[in-house]
């Protein structure tokens, strides 16, 4: 009955389409005919004028095409609902837990705000109750006395794990190949001598960037030695990441990418697969690592750096081990085992039990006579047959303390710290000791004790073994563990913020990256689809370029370490990351650049490589690591310049492409039509009032096809013939002189308020400041908005710590209104394609822009800031948005890209405590409007006060702040930054502003997002070079779902030809949750879907998958990869799904 139903339906909506679209064409051709009828005895001259009337009308008729798709799909999108409730009806459901999507009005397929009540403990509501009020606890300082009666082992021996370890970070005092000389080496040759010497020693390690570096350099014998070491269990890769990642700055992208390439190591070299995280120096936890190491197959992780607050709650609840739950999701799916680390630390004092006086003496690197002691004054001794009784006893008691603040009798005892074991002395002491100590426990079994060394996944099994012979399970926790505090106020907020200039770069190493991997999988499948013999073309370079590939994602992956995207290295350490990050970009532009010239050729046979010969080049040039990208001025003549537009995001896209050029007269044409693009020239200034005379920019609206790769070329015109912008100068008490040889200057206004709109928003800004004051959408609704910006200083008294790489520790005046003795000088710029405000302030220049476009790019406020702080001493710079948007002391920022999290700001906090990382967006809403920032970059965000949202952007620091460092930061540059601002309305939103709720991005921010973090690639052709004819290469029919996210497309390694392209690439889609409450007027062009269900074939198509398999995040060959078919995959909402595809 459903079938016939379904089938019903669906000739219904293919017989209404085919009368829509029949009449459409019809009335077109009846229109298009009566007016050439009109105009048949036109003048030569008006020809021109004719075309592009035409060409207005194909426009519209893609238009009305496009709205016509979108209309079929919401039809089958419907249908499909249709069915699907009738099969919820019949019990055979096939959807998610909380597919809630009927309601009225509301978008198929979105996500409605939902109570955060899945998890028994919810960070928001500990951050509630907590009174943050830091009493001193005795000789556990941030804790509380433990008590036990003695007895509680009887029935239950206590087990303990003592788990050796050793911090290696990949670069922090030194640069991670001097790390790896001075110590890493020794400690892992060490470590292989030991452990092989007796199957009781065990050791854990996680940084994969170290291991396959020494790996390299061992020869047959040692590399089996180290895989018996592996396969029987005494050594364990933890985590298996390239490094240990920053979880506040890190975009999801990149945790991803270097958890992969750790586990591809991995499994290549030693053919395990990681199955317990180890994270114990990151700055504060997010869940989206949690989601990433449970999607790549982990079941169990271990955290440590977690406000001392929150660690001293959960120990008197017991609750410091918990399944970490995703907030968005009330299935136990996401569910991973984690263990929080108690104490202040993960070295040796801070391990053994509550008092550190007391565990240091049991680090037996710190026996007299070495380079380090005990800070507490009592240092350990030598067991001894005499000591022996008296030692065991003592350390035994901190075991039982530490042990009551857990619900089980298994123990986890982290014995390491920083570059430890790295003498063969050193690993004698400790084990030695401790082997003694054990002895002593099993020969007294009066004292219901086992102690021996284990590794982490050891002491999980014990723990899991204990739960289900107790049939208990461990609470369920939603939430994330930011913002840090290790002791006092010292909260760890600077870091979201420091070496601004990195963060960026490291995003625009992440979205080359992204960018070449796709085309360069696109790439190989087009080339065995030509040759038909599934090789690749000879003269293509696909060895070098998957080495450069390889190297360009070991730097990102490199980078997201907990000491270098968080800009927390010594000055040569950020040089060297720097260098690494600004090479690799490099050498993945050659890696696009080659792969363009091969796709883009009409006859592939006139394709041969010399690097030295470039076929195409970039727009722009980057100089150094330390300098900002500069526009390449194209030279024009008669000959039309071909400039090729990558667009490496997913979906349909309008656009504005800017490049230089070297006259104020071109204007570009589509290449393949010939069809004049819509453009404008402005001015390139000199001086903030000083036009070029030499260099012009020229704007144009691209309509880019998804993942496509376009021609344009680029002519010169009669003078005077391109549309250019017109300015307006304004400087308040003393106009400026202004000098603009080739563009019109108006008189200044005599209004109050400057303003520029487009057909969607209109802005007001101040004519003193030129900053934004208000804003209104096309729909009436007005917000004001005022930006301001604010500097914030350090504390001033002798004695009280100040700000530094990790800390932010404002004066007690908080934050002062920036004002400057010069007044800005402020440029406005009008014209066909982009208006905006410029605002030219002493320490940087802050443009608003609004472009002229009828997608969701004319929706959205880019701003755009070039700060330069580099004279100021202890200040930090902030943007502020002050708006009327009545959001209480609540506020959302992203994690990591992947999620949004609620934020509430609490009085009972200090100000540096209510700063939160935002690496994408951020937004604060009431029940009619939701203001939106999104973020090109990562950056400090907090919400002070009721509609207020303010980033830090730079800062610069003149001490160290004591964990570590040893120095300032004060290596600031000219920075760059970039966000997209967003007003939307909301409808039917009033059920907000009550409890802790999850929300999700609407799907214009989604698509902004998008657009913002993976801006089309501009190339050229060298001047001296005549292009052979090129064909547009559009790999697909049409936009994926805009709610689903291409996420990558990455090329694996051959598995029997080391550094080489193999036939499979990884496809990993992010299908996005959005939100419910503002529905995009028009709607996008793309289309979404209410089911899970997605054929890949038909979202991909004509690109063909040979085979589909799906598998774990990182692509491990594991016994549950299953081969999708007939290719139809299931897509949760928010979930990322990994798939092993084949391209031909
Ligand atoms: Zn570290």
């Amino acid at each position: 009955m459903v079938t016939k139903r379904g089938r019903l339906l669906g000739v219904l909506v293919g017989i209404i389409f085919c009368i829509a679209v029949m009449t459409l064409y019809h009335l077109l051709e009846l229109m298009q005919g009566a007016e050439l009828q009109h105009r048949v005895n036109t003048p030569v001259v008006h020809v021109n004028e004719e075309l592009f009337h035409l060409q207005k009308k194909i426009d519209r008729l893609e238009r009305l095409l496009s709205s016509n798709n979108r209309v079929v799909a919401e039809l089958r999108d419907s249908l499909l609902h249709h069915k699907a409730s009738l099969e919820i009806r019949r019990g055979g459901a096939n959807m998610g837990l909380d597919s809630s999507h009927s309601r009225a009005g509301v978008l198929p397929g979105c996500r409605s705000a939902s109570e955060t009540k899945n998890s028994s403990v919810q960070m928001l509501d500990v951050y509630d109750i907590l009174p943050f009020d830091n009493p001193d606890g005795g000789v556990w300082k941030q804790g509380f006395e433990i008590s036990y009666s003695g007895n509680e082992w009887n029935k239950q021996p206590l087990e303990i794990f003592l788990v050796p370890h050793s911090h290696n970070d990949p670069g922090w005092l030194k640069t991670f190949d001097l790390y790896y000389q001075d110590q890493t080496r020794h400690i892992l040759d060490n470590m292989l001598i030991k452990l092989s010497e007796d199957r009781r020693k065990k050791m854990i390690w996680a940084e994969v960037s170290y291991f396959s570096k020494w790996w390299a350099e061992l020869d047959g014998q040692q590399r089996d030695m180290v895989k018996r070491l592996v396969q029987n269990g005494q050594l364990e890769l933890v985590t298996g990441g390239w490094v240990m990642a920053d979880e506040a700055n890190a975009h999801y992208f990149a945790l991803l990418d270097q958890l992969i390439e750790g586990h591809q190591w991995i499994q290549k070299h030693l053919g395990v697969k990681p199955s317990s995280g180890w994270a114990v120096d990151p700055f504060g936890h997010s869940p989206s690592m949690t989601y990433l190491l449970k999607g790549a197959g982990l079941k169990n992780m271990v955290i440590q750096r977690v406000h001392y607050a929150v660690k001293k709650h959960f120990a008197r609840q017991q609750t410091l081990e918990f399944l970490w739950r995703q907030n968005w999701d009330a299935s136990p799916h996401s569910d991973i085992t984690c263990h929080m680390m108690p104490f202040y630390s993960y070295d040796v004092p801070h391990t053994c039990g509550p008092n550190p006086s007391v565990c240091c003496q049991f680090d037996f690197h710190r026996l007299p006579g070495g380079r380090v002691f005990c800070p507490w004054k009592i240092p350990p001794q030598a067991i001894t047959e005499q000591n022996v009784q008296e030692r065991a006893l003592l350390l035994l008691d901190q075991y039982r303390q530490k042990s009551r603040l857990f619900r089980s009798p298994v123990l986890l005892v982290p014995l390491g710290d920083d570059f430890r074991f790295v003498e063969s002395r050193e690993w004698d002491a400790q084990f030695t000791n401790y082997q003694k100590l054990f002895d002593y426990f099993d020969e007294h079994p009066q004292l219901h004790v086992k102690a021996r060394f284990g590794t982490l996944s050891d002491y999980f099994q014990a723990l899991h073994r204990h739960l289900s012979a107790a049939e208990t399970t461990l609470p369920t926790l939603g939430g994330d563990f930011f913002t840090y505090a290790d002791r006092d106020d010292h909260y760890w907020s600077g870091f979201f913020t420091s070496r601004p200039f990195y963060k960026r770069l490291d995003r625009t190493l992440e979205s080359v990256l992204r960018a070449t991997e796709i085309l360069f999988s696109l790439t190989l499948a087009e080339m065995r689809r030509f040759r038909g013999d599934g090789r690749l073309v000879e003269s293509f370079p696909a060895h070098e370029h998957f080495q450069r590939l390889t190297a360009g994602r070991r730097s990102l992956a490199l980078f997201q370490h907990h000491d270098a995207i968080t800009g927390t290295a010594r000055d040569p350490v950020v040089v060297d990351y720097g260098t690494r990050l600004f090479h690799s970009i490099l050498n993945l532009r050659q890696v696009l650049q080659s792969s363009a010239h091969w796709l883009l050729l009409l006859d592939k046979n006139l394709y041969h490589h010399d690097q030295s010969k470039p076929f195409l080049l970039m727009d722009d040039v980057i100089s150094a690591q330390d300098a900002l990208p500069q526009k390449t001025p194209l030279a024009l003549s008669d000959e039309p310049r071909s400039l090729i537009v990558f667009n490496p995001t997913e979906q349909q896209q309008t656009t504005v492409i800017s490049i230089t050029v070297d006259s104020a007269d071109a204007s570009v044409v589509d290449a393949e039509t010939g069809r004049p693009m819509a453009a404008q020239i402005s001015a390139v200034w000199e001086e903030p009032s000083q036009a070029s005379t030499k260099v012009f920019q020229i704007s144009f609206v691209a309509e880019l096809h998804p993942l496509a790769l376009v021609e344009y070329h680029v002519i010169k015109v009669s003078t005077g013939s391109a549309d250019r912008a017109g300015y307006t100068f304004y400087r308040h008490g003393n106009p400026p002189t202004v000098n603009t040889e080739h563009f019109q200057v108006f008189r200044p206004e005599d209004n109050v308020l400057l303003s520029i709109r487009n057909k969607h928003v209109q802005i007001w800004s101040s004519q003193e400041t030129g900053l934004m004051q208000k804003l209104q959408l096309q729909s009436g609704l007005v917000r004001e908005l005022r930006v301001q910006f604010a500097w914030y200083g350090t504390r001033t008294n002798r004695n009280q710590d100040k700000s530094g790489a990790y800390l932010f520790l404002p004066g007690e005046e908080g934050a002062q209104l920036y004002s400057s003795s010069e007044p800005p000088l402020i440029r406005v710029s009008r014209g066909p394609v982009f208006s905006d405000i410029t605002s030219h302030f002493r320490h940087f220049t802050h443009t608003v822009r609004l472009f002229h476009l009828d997608g969701h790019a004319g929706k959205a406020l880019e701003i755009s800031n070039m700060v330069d702080i580099r004279s100021e001493a202890n200040r930090e710079l902030v943007m502020r948005l002050v708006s009327n948007v009545a959001n209480g002391n609540r506020f959302y920022s992203d994690l990591n890209g992947f999620q949004m999290q609620q934020r509430r700001t609490l009085a009972k906090l200090p100000l540096q405590a209510n700063f939160y990382p935002m690496s994408s967006a951020a937004f604060l809403q009431d029940t009619s409007s939701r203001l939106t920032l999104l973020s090109a970059q990562s950056q400090g965000v907090a919400s002070l006060r009721p509609g207020e949202l303010e980033v830090v952007l730079d800062r610069r620091l003149q001490q160290d702040d004591n964990r570590g460092l040893g120095q300032g930061i004060t290596d600031n540059k000219l920075t760059a930054n970039l966000y997209n601002l967003l007003l939307e309305d909301r409808k039917g939103g009033a059920t907000e502003v009550g409890g802790a709720s999850v929300e999700h991005l609407s799907m214009l921010a989604h698509l902004s997002s998008l657009s913002l973090c993976h801006p089309p690639i501009t190339m050229f052709a060298p001047s001296h070079h005549q292009l052979p004819k090129l064909r547009p290469f559009r790999p697909l029919h049409s936009s994926l779902p805009c709610d689903i996210h291409l996420l990558n497309l990455r090329t694996l390694e051959d598995a029997q030809e080391a550094e080489s392209p193999s036939q499979e690439a990884a496809l990993l889609l992010h299908r996005k949750g959005f939100d419910c409450n503002s529905t995009p007027e028009p709607a996008p062009v793309c289309t979404w879907s209410v089911h899970e269900e997605v054929n890949l074939h038909d979202l991909f198509s004509p690109l063909h998958f040979h085979s589909i398999r799906r598998s774990g995040l990182t692509l491990l060959p594991d016994d549950k990869e299953e081969e999708v078919e007939p290719h139809v995959a299931q897509l949760r909402p928010m979930e990322i799904s990994a798939y092993r595809v084949r391209l031909d």
